[in-house]
């Protein structure tokens, strides 16, 4: 294949040559050094985000947390866009390694699965793939945590959540979009729940919300980026 096509960077287009602009590792994964190294990457203590921009008085898991590592800005934009709707892979497999490379292993939790955002079967069956799932893959290769795409089911087809800028119909469009699949006991889990982008958290807080419902005993959200600068507060 690499005869075939040569290999080049996804971001900048160049001819990718090891020990010149990259390693065979950066080959691999079809990124230069010098792209790599301008990657929009948060600092390592803004990494944890409470979900939602305003907790609510009677939220259900008030404690919800999630840890995301990068900006949502040039290249990593245009990378999850082309991973979403043009299926293209790389793209999610070079971001996925970076979240399983970067993701804290010193948290005192033993995790039993990552599970990624579901999509409907309809949206699927448009785009072929779940977008999560590949990011996913990656990091549970990396913390060697297996990764369960099938517990969690969508039960009916929701809008996409950018079409709504308010988070009240972000959360309605959501309300009980998820279940666990019946065949499946998670009772005492510790889940890592997965999605591509943070916006207002509304997804990962109804899916969590689901998960916890179901017997697990923590939930940690886990998304490739977010353009939000609000961090975790220390209490
Ligand atoms: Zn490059």
């Amino acid at each position: 294949m690499t005869f075939l096509f040569p290999s080049v960077c996804m971001v900048c287009g160049h001819l990718l040559v090891v020990g010149d602009n990259c390693s065979e590792q950066l080959k691999e994964l079809q990124i230069c050094v010098r792209c790599l190294s301008t990657f929009p990457v948060r600092l390592e203590k803004e990494r944890w985000f409470p979900c939602l921009s305003n907790p609510y008085e009677t939220d259900p898991i008030p404690d919800f947390k999630v840890w995301t590592m990068l900006h949502y800005r040039t290249p990593v934009t245009m990378l999850l866009r082309r991973m979403k709707f043009h299926s293209a892979h790389y793209c999610g497999t070079l971001i996925g390694t970076l979240m399983g490379r970067e993701f804290p292993k010193d948290l005192p939790v033993t995790w039993q699965a990552v599970i990624p955002i579901p999509l409907s079967e309809k949206r699927r069956e448009t785009r072929g793939f779940n977008q999560a799932e590949v990011l996913g893959e990656k990091l549970a290769e990396a913390i060697s945590v297996p990764m369960l795409p099938e517990v969690l089911v969508r039960t009916r087809h929701t809008s996409q959540q950018s079409r709504f800028q308010d988070p009240l119909q972000r959360d309605s469009n959501v309300s009980g979009a998820f279940a666990v699949e019946s065949s499946w006991d998670i009772s005492g889990w510790n889940i890592l729940l997965l999605d591509d982008i943070l916006t207002s958290g509304a997804t990962l807080h109804e899916a969590a919300r689901v998960l916890y419902q179901a017997g697990a005993a923590l939930v940690v959200g886990v998304a490739a980026a977010t353009h939000r600068e609000r961090i975790e507060k220390a209490h």
